[in-house]
């Protein structure tokens, strides 16, 4: 099974969630926890893995051959991303706007474009416990963290429970690593601002038809408006963790709420035992 852990904003909780999930289940099930979050992965903080495997990830770029290009305009016609301006007697390629989806130099008619290899991160791979980490991590300056993130969830083994912490917001990186997931769970707080982003991140869901549960975050303050969409949508909130201070403490030393709790492991394994009782009757409707 795959569990994404995601939010509509930053800074709800979401890799405590994840982490302490994570750690709540490692000797229940074979487990991985993959850090999709590539622009700033920070899981690793708090399972502190040994890493013993680490790759580059590059993406393919085009490049030019001027002595076969007639100018024709081609490839700039075809780049959805505007990675190519064809002047009459130039083409321009732009490096830092070019996805690598590769359009261009299979449809240029003189075969003109090659591919060469651009960096754009690493991956890294290793054990915390008995948990499989991998995490991505993209350059800084680099734009395009869909690739690191499909090259992170190529590593996902399905008989293994896979838990995924996906980058906040609802932009192309978290439909990139939610996607394929069999259950998300949204880590949200009970403010304005949380609940608008909740309310986002729940259509977003809706369309790639992946069932949902809500974490509340800060339970206690701000209002109800949270809880009241939840209802009115029929969205389980499956946990919900109080403002505490100590909790606060825990996250700033990049503790787990279940290795500096003990008393919440219940409350993850209870969870995930929600989960599972939710996936399959999800799964059936959406065969119906
Ligand atoms: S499609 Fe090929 S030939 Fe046409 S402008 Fe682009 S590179 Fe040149
Ligand atoms: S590889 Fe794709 S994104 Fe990059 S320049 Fe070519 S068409 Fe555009």
């Amino acid at each position: 099974m795959i569990i994404s852990v995601a939010s509509g904003k930053g800074g709800t909780g979401k890799t405590l969630i994840a982490t302490s999930l994570a750690i709540a289940l490692q000797d229940k099930a074979p487990l991985q926890l993959l850090d999709c979050d590539v622009e700033e992965p920070n899981a690793h903080i708090f399972l502190k893995p040994s890493f013993s495997h680490r790759q580059a990830v590059s993406i393919p770029i085009p490049q030019l051959d001027e002595e076969k290009c007639t100018y024709c305009g081609k490839c700039a016609e075809v780049c959805a991303y505007n990675a190519i301006a064809v002047f009459p007697e130039h083409v321009l390629i732009f490096p830092e706007l070019c996805h690598g989806c590769g359009a261009c130099s299979y449809l240029c008619p003189e075969n003109a474009l090659s591919e060469v290899n651009k960096e754009i991160g690493v991956l890294e791979k290793g054990y915390s416990k008995g948990v499989e980490f991998i995490h991505g991590k993209l350059t800084i300056g680099e734009a395009m963290a869909p690739p690191i993130i499909r090259e992170v969830k190529r590593h996902i083994h399905r008989e293994r429970l896979a838990i995924i912490d996906v980058s906040p917001g609802t932009s192309c990186p978290v439909v990139e690593a939610v996607r394929g997931s069999d259950f998300c769970l949204l880590v949200t707080e009970p403010t304005p601002f949380g609940f608008n982003d909740l309310t986002l991140a729940v259509d977003m869901l809706n369309k790639l038809a992946i069932p949902c549960g809500v974490v509340i975050n800060r339970d206690g303050v701000g209002d109800n408006q949270v809880e009241q969409y939840c209802h009115q949508e029929g969205i389980p909130v499956l946990l919900r963790i109080p403002l505490d201070i100590a909790i606060a403490q825990l996250y700033s030393r990049g503790v787990t709420l279940v290795e500096g709790m003990p008393r919440w492991q219940a409350a993850f394994i209870k969870l995930y035992d929600d989960i599972k009782q939710i996936v399959p009757t999800a799964q059936g409707r959406k065969t119906e």
